[in-house]
Parts: structure tokens; sequence; C-alpha cells
């Protein structure tokens, strides 16, 4: 094999839009370009699709739905799992690709492409397992015959923070239900999806089923395809303010909706917590992704007894953290995606520092080239900042001290997001108490890491609708049908 390099990588994939089993250049000609975000430098230019190309790729979902969702599940199973077997073999370079285009570190880079691959071998197998029901009727005449078919021609759209797993936790379920897709990655981080299209075609999925449309113009791609009214799905990974709008969208032709959003999770500390344990939790909450990711910890509530020691130990490791470009040896904190990013984290913290909050370390930009922000802790910080209310999207920890679990869960849950909590304790009845009482879709209970692709993984309140992962996970790409039998 060939010397993996950050131009072989880039140069490795196909930019064009991947249609019918094609690729083909966008119809104007256009292309966009793709930037490290560690330099500020173009890495390379993407075919820019317009509505018309979207309409082509939906045209050929569409043809190819059919004889799709008649294919035998354990050969489409097959199809996932010979994906899942080409991605590990390539992990290094899809990793280089992706803290190419992302920014992360390679570390993290790998263990995304594994979480990737974990979806495609978690769907290969419930491909099998798609079940029905035979009943008697009360009646005790008629017999009710249920079975699951696909839902059809799907839209998927996926966010820039996790380039390849948010496009697997959808197609693997996609491509194991018998639906065909057209998908749309990030304009900021096109390139591993195009990389995983080839990936798949490789491993046999036919012609049509997975469609991929790059363009720098989501909304004027994406509305007249959930308008169009062939597609019948929409799964969306992305911010709660866009998926507000697309469930408008989707409202037209009743399309069935999964909302993967935004977040804005508490990180709850109990006196009686393992100390130790706690801060490491915390450390992975905070800083997987760079911060970057929806169940990033946002607001950190610490019971008064521990609160300074807490504070002290996690200001000591996050201004430990090396910070870099991600394809640097030993770079923990890589840049953030965009300048944009940027100024807003710099914004809140400003704004928690005006109303009191003190900061421990951190707190500013780094000099130079790219996206750079400083690993930052922040205590006394009033329950009214923005800080505390808005999603951070960045490596900043804002602290804030309770002393009550009433208290505590007040304030956890006086947000309107609810994608997951984290909670620190070793008292077993408290550990379930608020488990079950912090309005969230899921739960990190003494473990700062909650995904998985055998769990289900989703938000409640403005954080979305529907699961994905788990045994429940493929049921969001089918449809219940109910045949009464008379005998
Ligand atoms: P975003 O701005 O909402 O974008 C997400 C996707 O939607 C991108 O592909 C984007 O395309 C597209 N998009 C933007 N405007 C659109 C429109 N009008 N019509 C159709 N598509 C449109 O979010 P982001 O900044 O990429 O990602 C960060 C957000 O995702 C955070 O809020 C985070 O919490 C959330 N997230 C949630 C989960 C979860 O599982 N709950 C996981 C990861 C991320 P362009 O890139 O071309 O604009």
């Amino acid at each position: 094999m060939s010397a993996v390099t950050e131009s072989s990588v880039v140069e490795a994939v196909t930019k064009e839009l991947f249609i019918g089993g094609k690729w083909t250049p966008a119809a104007s000609g256009a292309t966009f370009p793709v930037s490290d975000p560690a330099t500020g430098e173009v890495l390379c230019e993407v075919a820019d699709a317009s509505a018309s190309d979207g309409l082509a790729a939906l045209d050929a979902a569409v043809s190819a739905q059919a004889d799709w969702a008649a294919h035998p599940p354990r050969e489409r199973g097959e199809i996932l799992r010979r994906a899942y077997d080409a991605l590990m073999a390539r992990q290094e370079e899809l990793a280089l690709l992706m803290t190419l285009e992302m920014g992360k570190p390679l570390a993290e880079s790998r263990g995304e492409v594994a979480y990737a691959a974990e979806f495609f071998r978690w769907f290969a197998e419930e491909a099998v397992r798609i079940d029905g029901g035979y009943a008697v009727a009360p009646n005790g005449t008629g017999r009710f015959l249920v079975t699951k078919q696909p839902v059809g021609p799907s839209l998927l759209i996926t966010p820039w923070n996790f380039p390849m797993a948010m496009g697997t936790r959808k197609i693997g379920p996609a491509v194991a239900a018998g639906c065909t897709m057209v998908i749309k990655p990030a304009e900021q981080t096109p390139l591993s999806m195009l990389a995983l299209a080839q990936i798949l075609a490789d491993a046999g999925l036919p012609d049509g089923v997975l469609n991929v449309v790059t363009t720098s113009d989501a909304g004027g791609v994406v509305e007249p395809l959930i308008r169009d009214g062939r597609a019948r799905k929409l799964s969306f990974t992305g911010s709660t303010q866009v998926g507000r709008l697309l469930l408008e969208q989707c409202a037209d032709k009743v399309l069935r909706t999964s909302m993967e959003l935004g977040g804005n999770a508490p990180f709850l500390v109990f006196d009686d917590a393992d100390l130790d344990a706690a801060v490491e939790g915390a450390m992975q909450a905070k800083m997987r992704n760079i911060g970057e990711a929806c169940t990033a910890a946002n607001r950190f509530y610490v019971q008064r007894g521990i609160a300074d020691e807490f504070a002290r130990r996690l200001t000591e490791r996050m201004s430990a953290l090396p910070i870099g470009r991600g394809t640097e040896d030993g770079v923990v904190v890589g840049p953030l995606i965009d300048e944009a990013a940027v100024a807003k984290v710099g914004e809140l913290v400003q704004d928690a520092t005006q109303r009191g909050a003190e900061v421990l370390t951190g707190g500013a930009t780094v000099d130079g080239p790219g996206n750079f922000y400083r690993p930052t802790v922040l205590t006394g910080v009033p329950t009214d900042s923005r800080i505390a209310r808005e999603e951070i999207f960045g490596p900043v920890a804002p602290i804030s001290v309770f002393d009550t679990e009433e208290e505590a869960l007040a304030a956890a849950n006086d947000t309107e997001y609810g994608l997951v909590g984290y909670v620190y304790t070793n008292d077993v009845k408290r550990a379930l108490r608020v488990s079950e009482r912090l309005e969230t879709g899921m739960v990190g209970l003494n473990q700062g890491i909650v995904s998985n692709p055998a769990a289900p993984f989703g938000g409640v309140k403005q954080s979305g609708l529907g699961r994905e992962g788990g045994t429940v996970g493929i049921d969001e790409f089918l449809e219940t049908k109910y045949i009464a039998v008379s005998l």
C-alpha cells in the first residue's frame, strides 16, 4: 500500500456528486472550496449542486426503491458488513481525511471512523431481525397480520462535527430497512461522506440506493426535495434552529421525520461522588471533539462541599492540554470549525465574566493562523448567563455551585433542550432518582460518554424526535402495516 499522506488522502476522494451509482459534476459545473480549519488553507474544490442536481438524485433514489425493498435482507446486511470491514481496513487514511477537513485530533478521528463503522456492523445484524406478528382478533374469528415495510426514499442531512458517524448512523438503518436515500453532508466536511459513498459502492450497494449531493446552498437544494413529495422521510442531525425550519417544511407533505438536534447538557457532581472519576468524566464529556459535540457537557453543577476541589482539578487538567493542528503528535485540542465558532465562544465567555464569573484558565484565543480557542474553566457562573442557556460548542467548562438535590435538578432541567445529562454520585438511590427526573433522552451515570451504536441515542424537548442506534434505530426507517384477515 502506498504511504498515507495529506495530499494523497484528499487526492483519493472523487469530488463530484454521486447519483444513480455514477460520479458526476454539478450540472452548472460549479464547485465550492473545502478548507483545513487549522490553517485556513483550501484543501480542494467539491461539486456544488443546485436544486436540479438534488432532484436528479431524488429521481435515482425513487427509481431504485422498489428493487431495493425487495432485496433479500441478508444481502443488505452483508453489504453493510463488507463496508464495515473496508472502513476498518482504511481507518488510518479516513482518519487523516477527517482531521484535515474538520480539525479534530487524529486519535479522535480514528475513534470516529471505528464508531462510524460500528453502525454498519450493528445494522448488518439488525437487517435480518425485522419482525412482524400474527394474532387472533378479540372476536376470535379474525386474524391480525402485522408486517414492517421500508418507509421509502429518504432524505438524510448531516452536520460537520462528526462527518462520518452522523452519516453511518442514518445510512446503516436505511440500508438495513430497504430504503433508498439522498444524503446531503455539511458544506464544511463533505469529503468523509464522498469517501464513504465509494466504499459502499465497492461493497456492492446497488446503483441509486445511496445518492450524495454536496452543496453550498443547503436550503436551496433541500427544500425542493422535501416539497417534491416523493421522498417519504427526512432524517436530520444538526441545530435546533434548522430542525424547526425543516419540520415546518415537512408538514406540507407530512413526511416522517427523525430529528437529532442541539443539546445543553448539565453535568451534576454530588458531594458523595468519586472525585477522580468525576473529573475524568468531565474531561471526556467536555473535551471530546474539542467541545463540538451535541452531547458536550455545557453546564457543570457541583455540590458545595467539593466544588472548589473539583474546579481546581479540572483547571489543572484543562490547562495542561496540548493545543495544535490535529495532525500533530500529542495534540488533544484542535481548532474550532470556523472563525464564527471562535467568535461565539469568545462572546459567551465575555458575557459570563461581565456578569461576575471568574476565569480559572483559558478565556482567550491562540495567536497565529487557525481557529483555536484555549481550554477554559469558569466558576461562579450566574444561571442567567448566555453560556448557561446556549450551546457553547467549544472547549469551555462553566461551573456553578449548588446545595441541594432539588436545586441541582431544577437548574439542570431549566432549558428547552433535553439531549443528555451526566450524574456523578455513589449513592445508588440518588443515582436512580436523579437519572429518572432529568428531562433528557439519555443519562451518563458515573460516565462521561454515552454514545454507543447498540444503544438508543436521542433527545426530548427541543433536542429532537426519534432515536438512532440500538434495536429501535431501524424502526425510524420502517412503517408498520396491519393486514386484517378474515378466515
Ligand atoms: P446546522 O447548521 O443545523 O447544519 C446541519 C446540516 O443542515 C448541514 O448539513 C447544513 O448544511 C444543513 N442545513 C443548514 N441550513 C439548512 C436549510 N435551511 N435547509 C436544509 N439543510 C440545512 O448544524 P451544524 O452547525 O452543522 O451542526 C451543529 C449542530 O448539530 C449543533 O446544534 C449540534 O448539537 C447538532 N448535533 C446534534 C446531534 C444529535 O445527535 N442530537 C449530533 C451532532 C450534532 P450546510 O453545512 O451546508 O449549512
